[in-house]
Parts: C-alpha cells; sequence; structure tokens
C-alpha cells in the first residue's frame, strides 16, 4: 500500500507511508509551486533528496523536521540547482555525504548510479537512472510504498523540459523504460520533484508519451508549413502556452530538432 497522503492545504506535507515531501519557497513559472524536497525513513535513519536551493530558512526547516533521525545520506536526482544549490550548506548541517550522478555535485566519497540499493533500516530505495531532462536524471523507487520519485523527470502539473544538458532520444527512452516499470511494478503513486503528489503513474507515463508524440508531429507540421528556426517554432507549436514559457519552449523545441536531424 502506498497511503498516499494529499493534504488539502498544497503540497508541503504531502507524500506516501515512507515519503514526505517539504515545500521550498522557490516558486516560479518553470519551478512550480516550489522544489519538493523529499524525506524519506521508517525509523531512526533517512535519505534527504534534493535539499532544493540554498535557502538557509528551508534547509533549517528539514533539518527541525528530522528531529533525532539520522541523514544517512543526501541524493540528488539531478545536479540543477533549484534541487542542488543547497546541498553543500544542509549536507555540513547534518553532517551526511551528498550522492549523485555527476561527480561534479558529490560531497564525499560514495556516487549514485543506475541500480544501486540503498536499506534504511529495511526500507528498500532503489536507483533507476533516467537520462533525459538532464544527463544526470535519476529517478528513486520505493518498492514498499510502490512509489517513485521523479525529480524533474516528471512533473506534478504539466510537462517537463529537455534542459541543454538533456537529450530527447534519452528521455524517449527513460518513459518507456519508467512506464514498463510502473506497470510491472504495480505502482501507485509518482512524487515528483515539483507540483503535486500523482496517482496512476502508467496513465501520467502514457500521457507523457503522447504529448511528447504530438509536440513531434507538430514540429514536423510547423517545419513543413515554413517555420525555420526554433523561435518560430514555438510561436507556432506553443501558441496557447504562456509566453513567460517561451524561452524554456524554445530549449525544448531546439532538443527536439537535435532528435528528429539524429532519425
Ligand atoms: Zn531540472
Amino acid at each position: 500500500m502506498s497511503g498516499i497522503r494529499i493534504p488539502v492545504e498544497g503540497i508541503d506535507g504531502s507524500g506516501t507511508a515512507h515519503a514526505t515531501s517539504l515545500l521550498a519557497p522557490n516558486p516560479s513559472p518553470m519551478t512550480l509551486d516550489g522544489t519538493n524536497t523529499w524525506v524519506i525513513g521508517r525509523a531512526e535513519t533517512v535519505l534527504v533528496v534534493d535539499p532544493g536551493p540554498d535557502d538557509d530558512a528551508h534547509l533549517r526547516r528539514v533539518a527541525d523536521h528530522l528531529a533525532e533521525r539520522r541523514v544517512v545520506a543526501v541524493l540528488l536526482t539531478h545536479g540543477h540547482h533549484d534541487h542542488s544549490g543547497g546541498a553543500r550548506t544542509f549536507a555540513e548541517m547534518v553532517n551526511a555525504p551528498v550522492r549523485a550522478l555527476d561527480p561534479s555535485h558529490r560531497l564525499g566519497g560514495e556516487g549514485l548510479a543506475d541500480g544501486d540499493v540503498i536499506d534504511l533500516d529495511g526500507l528498500e530505495v532503489r536507483v533507476v537512472g533516467t537520462p533525459g531532462h538532464s544527463f544526470d536524471s535519476l529517478c528513486f523507487w520505493l518498492p514498499e510504498d510502490r512509489a517513485m520519485l521523479t525529480g524533474d523527470t516528471i512533473l506534478g502539473r504539466g510537462t517537463t523540459v529537455i534542459a541543454p544538458d538533456g537529450d530527447l532520444a534519452d528521455y524517449l527512452r527513460s518513459l518507456d523504460q519508467l512506464r514498463a516499470g510502473a506497470e510491472i511494478l504495480e505502482a501507485e503513486a509518482l512524487l515528483p520533484g515539483h507540483g503535486p503528489v500523482l496517482p496512476d503513474p502508467v496513465g501520467v507515463l502514457d500521457g507523457y508519451i503522447a504529448h511528447r508524440r504530438l509536440r513531434l508531429d507538430q514540429i514536423r507540421q510547423a517545419i513543413r508549413d515554413g517555420a525555420r528556426d526554433a523561435r518560430q517554432i514555438v510561436e507556432i507549436v506553443y501558441a496557447e502556452v504562456d509566453p513567460a514559457l517561451w524561452p524554456a519552449a524554445e530549449m525544448s523545441v531546439a532538443a527536439q530538432l537535435d532528435y528528429l536531424k539524429s532519425l
């Protein structure tokens, strides 16, 4: 059983039986309500995933929430600043290492990679490599809660962008892999890096995959209709999207053009 909790007042405090979100105060069009810092654990030992930006009040609040529990490690879903900016400060605050795929974000000796399993008082956390949004994106599967922490690979609302350090072909493979995993493992919840907890993981992943196919078709059509660069494509394909998000859309279009050229 996932034991999904969705508080009426919003995202802060949402989660599953063994995972709780503490919302960082960095809302924006790109980060939605702000970054979800996840605390995972069953008993005395916990993992803290994505401390968020280097915001002292937020990091203090996370440390206070832990009370007497010991942080085994700080994990990063990926290195983007809204997830990792406070990692070093927080790690020093709680005297724990930082583990990430990208060596430049680690503190202490240990890395983090696809296939790693972390044991927290018998609670298993499995690391799944999901490159695409960024080259270093990881998801964390909690079998006991039938839940998956998805970082920016899947967001609680809307869809994610392919960042300049990401890759669309990788992202499409990661979505297929997550979808297959969610079905086989009977996942019941996605715990995103931004936005609310999502029930129905298979349905959400199907939606993401369909959305990517639709955008690629629209981009092919825009090129046939005479669009010459990423900006012109955005103006056609993302016409209904808030122009504040157009720079992000342009990033995604650039990634999609690279992908179409590579086919
Ligand atoms: Zn990101």
